[in-house]
């Protein structure tokens, strides 16, 4: 087909036309569906399942026999909602989205979805999620979900707050390139180490000797407190990397020092047991 020859208005006006044409289609098939449903037909016909009779027949691919399947579903409910597909205030993904809201909210009472879909008529995916996640009222942390999507790679999704989301915007922005997931949380982490192996285990590219300051006390010097960290890097007595303090292997309380060959690694759990076969109450010397 060539439209070169179409006028800019026409083209305008038949591309309106052709778009609510499809939107008619859809309707017209998704009563084809509902009716197919209500009588059984697609066993009759020798298929397992609606799904099956739609991909295998209709030849619709299955992301797609299945938006249809649901929306004939709810159309069978709801008959209101064919003038609203048809004139593309409601789209197909619009009822997925909200179907899948009121499955994982056990909203089963027909009014309340009807309401749910008079909210997000015309919006954006993105606006809809964001107006469904308002209806529901519930923040859900911890609903990261985890996919594994190949042998080395994981699809994860976080729920983050505005706040949240701008500030990555911005650091996203200050690359100044484009950047994957995988290469912005590796970059996270990395300086996240850096930071908390600075504060807690005093590690620095530019180290400099302690200029004979007499550190007094339990204190151990930073230059000390980088020297066992390089040497131990985890918890001498049993590995762990969780929770690790700067321990006195003789300690500080029977006259143990704050040289590097007194001072180890230890985890929370080590230290704490250590302290008690030393019969002391409190022992852990530094956690950074
Ligand atoms: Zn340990």
């Amino acid at each position: 087909m060539n439209l070169q020859h179409l006028t800019n208005n026409i083209l305008r006006m038949d591309s309106k036309r052709a778009a609510s044409q499809e939107n008619r289609a859809t309707t017209l098939l998704l009563h084809h569906i509902k009716e197919v449903d209500r009588r059984r037909l697609y066993s009759d016909w020798k298929f397992t399942s609606l799904f099956d009779w739609c991909v295998k027949d209709l030849g619709l691919c299955e992301g797609s026999a299945h938006l249809r399947i649901t929306a004939a579903r709810l159309l069978a409910d709801m008959p209101e909602l064919e003038e609203k597909i048809d004139q593309g205030i409601l789209s197909l993904s619009h009822i997925s989205q909200v179907n899948q809201f009121c499955r994982e909210n056990k909203i089963k009472d027909l009014e309340e979805k009807k309401n749910i879909l008079g909210q997000i008529e015309n919006l954006t995916k993105k606006e809809t999620d964001k107006k469904l996640f308002g209806i529901s009222g519930v923040e859900k942390p911890g609903r990261e979900t985890k996919k594994r999507i190949s042998d080395k790679k994981t699809k994860v999704s976080y729920i983050l707050s505005d706040e949240t989301l701008e500030a990555l915007d911005e650091v996203k922005k200050l690359l100044g390139k484009q950047i994957s997931s995988d290469e912005l949380m590796k970059l996270m982490i990395a300086s996240l180490k850096e930071k908390v192996e600075k504060e807690k285990f005093k590690q620095t590219s530019n180290p400099k000797r302690s200029k004979g300051t007499k550190v007094t006390g339990r204190i151990i010097s930073a230059e000390v407190k980088r020297k066992v960290y390089l040497r131990d890097k985890k918890c001498v007595s049993c590995g762990s990397q969780h929770r690790l303090n700067f321990d006195h292997a003789k300690p500080y309380a029977l006259g143990g020092t704050n040289t590097i060959e007194n001072i180890r690694l230890l985890c929370f759990h080590c230290n704490q047991r250590a302290s008690m076969k030393m019969g002391l109450g409190r022992k852990v010397t530094s956690s950074g």
